[in-house]
């Protein structure tokens, strides 16, 4: 093997053009043969096909009417280095888009998390939640234009308090807070997920019965670097600016962490923590974590892909857990360019799919590359006392609503 091939092999020039593999190399470029069959694969070109025959069940609808406690519905309209700034939201889609899809799928409810604040809350509430009673929740986010003011710690309480007179059903954190809100906003050193400023702010959602929807810290391989070895090589590689290796980034470790001191000091604000508590790589840690704070429950969004690749692990921790997890989806309409999150029908069935039967090896993507890393997943075949719960119970006592 020269060593051309060896870097092939290894994945390393996965995406890149032959002649600049070559060059790479230090090898003279090759023409490929009229057939092409000589040219080495390339990891981009890819899509090996199972061989397997296996049942696949297409669930349409869900087995309950479920909530869907994890969608962005509505963005910033301003946002620098990863911090959103404007409380004037940007719409992805329209109520009469997304109802369609949610009559066809079961969906009672989509909870939009980032509803922004002020003027941008209320008219997010006025559009979706007023418009269409019970069928959308909006999340309220913290005002970090003003973080620089002296008495920030009061003015967030008190946004909280504006924006739940506005109908916000909760507070919602990007992964903003620990990895790109710096002391000069955009500038400086990162502030940290426990910084004291943000108190009041915890305090007044525990008041206000408000649940804390947060994000904090992202796949661990995404804290690694970007070679051969990391297991989201190919979504890194598509998005580079979501690797936080390196810079002045904290490690997982020490996001996680600061996230739960937060959730230890205030033992009566509900912390929705996403993504399978920003951890589905070790739901061993999750569970720790979960037994430790009475006050953290979990939504699954975005990490079937993890779930579903340690089916039996998974199946465990629904069991134990199953009053403290949530469904959820990340589902973004539009969102193309990350396909795991791209609302719609095949979406959803796909969730489906994963928490009702006992399907084998399928994709968790609706992708022809498997977005989060080339692996497929396993079903878990969940009761239906535990789906009921997952689908809405849980989620349904955190946003106070009184559903059957
Ligand atoms: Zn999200």
């Amino acid at each position: 093997m020269n060593r051309r091939q060896w870097l092939y092999s290894a994945g390393i020039l996965a995406g890149v053009s032959q002649a600049a593999a070559a060059e790479l190399a230090g090898d003279e470029p090759t023409s490929p043969s009229p057939s092409g069959e000589s040219r080495p694969l390339l990891l981009s070109e890819y899509e090996p096909k199972s061989m397997l025959a296996v049942t696949a069940t297409h669930v349409a609808r869900s087995r309950f009417p479920a909530i869907d406690i994890h969608t962005h519905i509505s963005f910033s309209k301003r946002s620098e280095k990863g911090v959103e700034l404007a409380p004037e939201r940007k719409y992805l889609a329209t109520p009469e888009e997304l109802l369609p899809v949610m009559d066809a799928t079961n969906l009672r409810a989509m909870v939009n998390l980032t509803g922004g604040f002020e003027v941008g809350l209320a008219d997010s509430v006025a559009k979706y939640d007023k418009a269409f009673p019970g069928r959308f929740f909006t999340f309220t986010e913290p005002s970090y234009s003003r973080f620089k003011e002296a008495n920030y710690p009061q003015l967030q309480a008190q946004a909280i308090e504006r924006a739940h007179l506005n109908g916000a059903k909760g507070l919602k954190l990007l992964k903003t807070l620990g990895l790109y809100l710096r002391e000069d906003i955009t500038s400086g050193t990162l502030v940290k997920i426990d910084d004291r400023r943000f108190d009041p702010m915890w305090d007044t959602c525990a008041q206000l019965e408000m649940p804390v929807a947060i994000h904090v810290s992202d796949p661990i391989a995404f804290f690694t670097p970007t070679d051969r070895f990391n297991e989201r090589y190919e979504e890194l590689s598509n998005h580079p600016d979501w690797s936080f290796y390196d810079h002045d980034f904290p490690s997982n470790q020490e996001l996680l962490k600061a996230r739960n001191r937060v959730i230890a000091r205030h033992p009566k604000t509900q912390f929705i923590v996403l993504h399978v508590g920003n951890f589905a790589e070790n739901l061993a840690n999750v569970a720790e974590n979960l037994e430790q704070f009475p006050n953290m429950t979990v939504d699954i969004a975005a990490r079937i892909g993890e779930l579903g690749r340690q089916p039996r692990a998974a199946r465990r921790f629904f069991d134990a857990y199953q009053d403290r997890i949530l469904f959820g989806t990340d589902a973004t309409p539009h969102g193309n360019e990350f396909p795991q999150q791209l609302f719609g029908n095949e979406l959803y069935q796909i969730y489906f799919r994963f928490l009702e039967t006992g399907d084998e090896y399928f994709d968790y993507a609706p992708a022809k590359i498997p977005p989060q890393g080339r692996w497929k997943i396993y079903g878990i075949e969940l009761p239906e006392p535990i789906l009921k719960k997952v689908y809405c119970q849980n989620a349904a006592r955190q946003l106070h609503l009184s559903v059957s």
